[in-house]
C-alpha cells in the first residue's frame, strides 16, 4: 500500500470514532483522534430522516430523534447481518420506534424511515459516510481506505455485511479487526509489554471481552466470548421498565404506548444513568408526560439512588461476569495470572461495574486506556502498521467468536472450526458423489455453538456444480474451508482426481 493515509474507524452500536496516525513522535507512532464539529471525538451512530425529507447523521439526528422517533434509527448495527425472523430481530422490534421488517425474500431485514426502505448495509454506509467526510475534511485528502472494528462476536456474515457498507461509499475497508484486539493494540504498542490482558468491553448494544496475551508487538487472542444482546441499553431498558412500573402503581395508566412519553422517559433514563456514575442519586422528573382521562396533565416525579440502578442492573452485571469466568476457562489462565484488566465501552464507567471487576479478578482495573477511544486508536495503529513505509510491525493473532461448521444429514452440526480456534485457519474435508452421475453437491454450512445446524445461523448454502459422471461413491469432491484474518470464510471445490475446480455459487435459505 502506497503513501495514502488509511484512517481507523470503530463503528460502534451507540458512538462512532475515528483517528489516524500521523507519523513518528520520538521513535513511536503518533495518533490522533478526528475532532467532529464542535471538537467532539465521537460522533452518534443515529440517522435521520426529518419531516422535509432530509438526511440527519450523527449529533443533529440526535438532537430530533425526541421528536421523529419513528424516522430515527439507532442501535441498527445489533440488526446487522441477522435473518429477518432471528428472536434478535424480533426482540429489537420491541424496543425501537423506527419499522423493521424483512425484505422482500424475508432474508434480511429492512428499516423503514420516511416511507424509505434501507438495507443495514445502507445504514451502516451513511455511518460510514459522515465519518470519511469529516476526515477527509479534517485532513484535506480524500479518505478512501479505512480499519474497521467491529466486535469480538460478530460472525461471518455480519462481517461481510460491514465491508459491504464500505463497498457502498466506495470506501476500502481493508481490513476488519475485532475491537478488543484493537484496544489490545492501544494500550500495547510500542511499549514492549510481555503480559496477558483481559479487555471487559460494555458499550452501548454489546458486550464482548477478550483475553490477550501481549509480547512485544505480538498480540495473540487467547479466547473471546460476549453476548451481542448486552449493553448500556439495557441498563437503561431496565430504568425505563422500573419507571413504567412505578407510574402505573401510582396512576393506572400505561406510558409503554405511548411513543413520545417513552422517548422522553429514555432519554431521562440515560442522562440519569450517567449522572449516577458521578453522584449518589438524582431527580427523575418528567412534567406533563400524559394526561388523566378527565383532562388532568400529569408529571413524572421521582428520584434514583445509585443503590437503586444496582439493584435493578446486577443482573445484567452478573451475566457479564459468567461470559467472562467461562472465557477465562477457555483461555487455560487463572484470574491470578491475568497482569491487567482494561475497561473499554462507555458503560463501564458505572462504578459498580468497576467494583465487581476488582473483586472478580483481585484487582482493580486499568486506567492505561480511553474507554471511548481506544478502540478507534488501536484501529488506527493497525492502519499504519499496513503501509508500506512504516516501521510498524504489528502482528494479530485473533480466533474465531463461534464454531463454523456444516450441517450433517441428521441435522447436526459437523464442527469443522471449533470457538476460539485461531485465524487465518484453512482445512479441508473430501466427500463423494452418492447417487450416480451426480453433477452437484450441496452443503449448509453454519456458524455457532449449538449442536443443532438450524440453531446456528446460516453463512451459506454452497452448491458445488460441474462434477464429472460416474457411478455412486466413485467422484471425489475435496472442499476447502478457508477463513482469512478477518474472520470471514470463503470455500473452494475441487476434484481431487483431475484436479479441476468446481463452480461454487452461495445462497442464503435459512429464513
Ligand atoms: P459506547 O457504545 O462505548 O459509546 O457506550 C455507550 C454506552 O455507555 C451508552 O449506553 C451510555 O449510556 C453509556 N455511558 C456513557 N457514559 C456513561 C457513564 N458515565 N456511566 C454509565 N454509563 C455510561
Amino acid at each position: 500500500m502506497s503513501n495514502e493515509v488509511i484512517i481507523g474507524i470503530d463503528l460502534g452500536t451507540t458512538n462512532s470514532c475515528a483517528a489516524y496516525v500521523e507519523g513518528y513522535k520520538d521513535g513511536a507512532p503518533s495518533v490522533k483522534l478526528i475532532p467532529y464539529k464542535g471538537g467532539d471525538y465521537t460522533v452518534p451512530s443515529i440517522y435521520a430522516i426529518d419531516d422535509k425529507g432530509n438526511e440527519l447523521i450523527g449529533y443533529e439526528a440526535k438532537r430530533q430523534w425526541q421528536l421523529n422517533p419513528k424516522n430515527t434509527i439507532y442501535g441498527a448495527k445489533r440488526l446487522v447481518g441477522r435473518t429477518a425472523t432471528s428472536d434478535i430481530v424480533e426482540t429489537m422490534k420491541k424496543v425501537v420506534q423506527y419499522g423493521v421488517k424483512p425484505s422482500g425474500d424475508n432474508k434480511e431485514v429492512m428499516i423503514e424511515v420516511a416511507k424509505k426502505e434501507l438495507t443495514l448495509q445502507e445504514v451502516s454506509a451513511r455511518i460510514l459516510n459522515k465519518i470519511r467526510d469529516v476526515a477527509s475534511n479534517y485532513l484535506r485528502v480524500p479518505v478512501n481506505k479505512a480499519v474497521v472494528t467491529v466486535p469480538a462476536y460478530f460472525s461471518d456474515r455480519q462481517r461481510q455485511s460491514v465491508k459491504d457498507a464500505g463497498k457502498l461509499i466506495g470506501l476500502e475497508v481493508v481490513r476488519i479487526i475485532n475491537e478488543p484486539t484493537a484496544a489490545a493494540l492501544a494500550y500495547g504498542v510500542g511499549k514492549n509489554l510481555n503480559e496477558k490482558v483481559v479487555i471487559y468491553d460494555l458499550g452501548g448494544g454489546t458486550f464482548d471481552i477478550s483475553i490477550i496475551e501481549i509480547r512485544n508487538q505480538v498480540f495473540e487472542v487467547k479466547s473471546t466470548g460476549g453476548d451481542i444482546f448486552l449493553g448500556g441499553i439495557d441498563f437503561d431498558n431496565a430504568m425505563i421498565h422500573y419507571v413504567l412500573r412505578e407510574f402505573q402503581a401510582k396512576t393506572g395508566i400505561d406510558l409503554s404506548t405511548d411513543p413520545v412519553a417513552m422517548q422522553r422517559i429514555k432519554d431521562l433514563a440515560e442522562r440519569t444513568k450517567i449522572d449516577l456514575s458521578a453522584r449518589e442519586e438524582a431527580p427523575f422528573n418528567i412534567p406533563f408526560i400524559t394526561m388523566t382521562p378527565q383532562g388532568q396533565p400529569l408529571n413524572i416525579e421521582m428520584k434514583f439512588t445509585r443503590k437503586l440502578l444496582e439493584s435493578l442492573t446486577s443482573d445484567l452485571i452478573d451475566r457479564t461476569l459468567k461470559i467472562v469466568a467461562k472465557v477465562l476457562v477457555e483461555s487455560g489462565l487463572s484470574t491470578k495470572e491475568i497482569d491487567e484488566v482494561m475497561l473499554v465501552g462507555g458503560q463501564t464507567r458505572m462504578p459498580i461495574v468497576q467494583d465487581r471487576l476488582t473483586k472478580f479478578f483481585g484487582k482493580a482495573p486499568s486506567k492505561g486506556v480511553h474507554p471511548d477511544e481506544a478502540v478507534a486508536i488501536g484501529a488506527a495503529l493497525y492502519a499504519f502498521s499496513l503501509k508500506d513505509d512504516t516501521n510498524l510491525k504489528v502482528q494479530l493473532l485473533d480466533v474465531i467468536p463461534m464454531a463454523i461448521g456444516l450441517e450433517k444429514a441428521d441435522g447436526q452440526m459437523h464442527v469443522v472450526f471449533g470457538r476460539n480456534s485461531p485465524i487465518p485457519n484453512a482445512k479441508q474435508l473430501t466427500g463423494t458423489t452418492s447417487v450416480a452421475n451426480q453433477t452437484e453437491l450441496i452443503m449448509r454450512i453454519y456458524q455457532g455453538d449449538h449442536e443443532a445446524a438450524n440453531m446456528n445461523e446460516q453463512l451459506g448454502e454452497f452448491t458445488f456444480g460441474g462434477i464429472r459422471p460416474g457411478p455412486a461413491g466413485s467422484v471425489k469432491v475435496e472442499i476447502t474451508f478457508d477463513v482469512n484474518v478477518e474472520g470471514i470464510l470463503k470455500m473452494e471445490a475441487r476434484d481431487p482426481d483431475t484436479g479441476k475446480t468446481l463452480n461454487t455459487t452461495v445462497r442464503v435459505t435459512q429464513s
